[in-house]
């Protein structure tokens, strides 16, 4: 739906000037980041479509055969923007071929982006991979997660499981952690975190890349203890009707995780599962520290930042959820 209003012409003029008043309301975070996602899909008015900038690139994505007549004149909406040399397109969502589209990927407007685009945020560098990174190369929606680590990671042995290319890893060390050990089951993801480490002049620490459920057990069995762990998991329930299939992975994970926490140590566990509530998720944390006989207290909460708004008209925008948590 792309207006509630009958008198409104959708046309090209309508479609660019969603996309330059998206990309405007971004401008807030220029002090913080030279990336952020400019178009949030129905939450900026522009249902199918995401643009996420990485510095000179913008990657864009068309899910929906509502919008995909339209990919011509967003890409060009978007290289419109200040300082955009390139609109690359990642349209390879399953999504698509819900909707009977076939997968488009590579360069709509300017030229071939390097292979790797270093990115910018509150002061550390990233290296994204737009062609073949993960979702569009980066998790720009942990960007205040991100920046909890920064504050917590002093003198702390630190576990980032589903660690992608290591963006909170090399916070932590960066930040003062003891040590920092990276699980992954992605060899490619884990390299990045190598060059990521580099990038930033942090030791990349120990990594070690297989299946979370697994390692998990295992360092639990070698008697391992962390004082910080991340748990970032990807979406496990993709519809509603996985909830319940998904709250048990997320109590299984939980409960391994909250097992390794040091007395005083901190969890922030992640769910990035649309479908489960904020209230379900802090129930399944709730009942995985009580099977790990563990007492844990809130001290934080985050959720997706502002470029990726939530429109209190569409509240099902709202995907990401995290808590913070100390135990005792
Ligand atoms: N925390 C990351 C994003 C994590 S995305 C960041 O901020 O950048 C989820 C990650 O989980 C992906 O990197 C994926 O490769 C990894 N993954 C998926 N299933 C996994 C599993 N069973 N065990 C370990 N890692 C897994």
């Amino acid at each position: 739906m792309w207006t509630t209003d009958p008198d409104t012409v959708v046309d090209e003029a309508f479609v660019t000037r969603r996309v330059i008043e998206a990309a405007d309301r971004r401008a807030e975070l220029a002090d913080i980041s030279d990336s952020a996602r400019l178009v949030f899909s129905e939450a900026d008015g522009l249902p199918g479509v995401i643009a996420d900038r990485y510095g000179e690139n913008v990657v864009m994505q068309i899910g929906s055969a509502g919008a995909e007549p339209w990919r011509d004149v967003v890409a060009d909406a978007l290289m419109s923007i200040a300082g955009v040399r390139c609109v690359y397109e990642r349209s390879d969502t399953d999504s698509r071929e819900r909707e009977g589209l076939e997968p488009r990927t590579g360069v709509l407007r300017g030229n071939q982006p390097a292979p790797e685009t270093i990115i910018h945020e509150r002061g550390h560098r990233f290296a994204v991979d737009l062609s073949s990174g993960q979702k569009t190369g980066f998790y720009l929606d942990q960007r205040n997660a991100r920046a909890t680590v920064a504050t917590v990671s002093a003198g702390r042995a630190v576990l980032n499981a589903f660690s992608y290319t290591g963006a909170f890893s090399v916070i932590a060390a960066a930040s003062g952690a003891t040590s920092v050990t990276s699980l992954d089951s992605s060899g490619p993801a884990l390299q990045g975190a190598v060059r990521n480490a580099e990038l930033n002049e942090a030791d990349v620490g120990e990594q070690i890349e297989g299946d979370a459920f697994g390692e998990l057990r295992r360092l639990r069995d070698r008697a391992c203890s962390y004082d910080l762990i991340i748990l970032d998991p990807p979406k496990f329930a993709h519809t509603e009707a996985q909830v319940d299939r998904a709250s048990r992975a997320y109590k299984d994970l939980n409960l391994l995780a909250t097992k390794l926490l040091t007395p005083g140590g901190i969890l922030m566990t992640f769910s990035c599962s649309g479908g489960m509530s904020a209230e379900l998720f802090q129930r399944v944390v709730a009942g995985a520290a009580l099977d790990a006989k563990r007492n844990l207290r809130i001290i934080g909460r985050l959720d997706q930042p502002s470029d990726h708004p939530v429109p209190l008209a569409f509240p099902e925008a709202s995907y990401l959820k995290g808590l913070i948590l100390r135990a005792e």
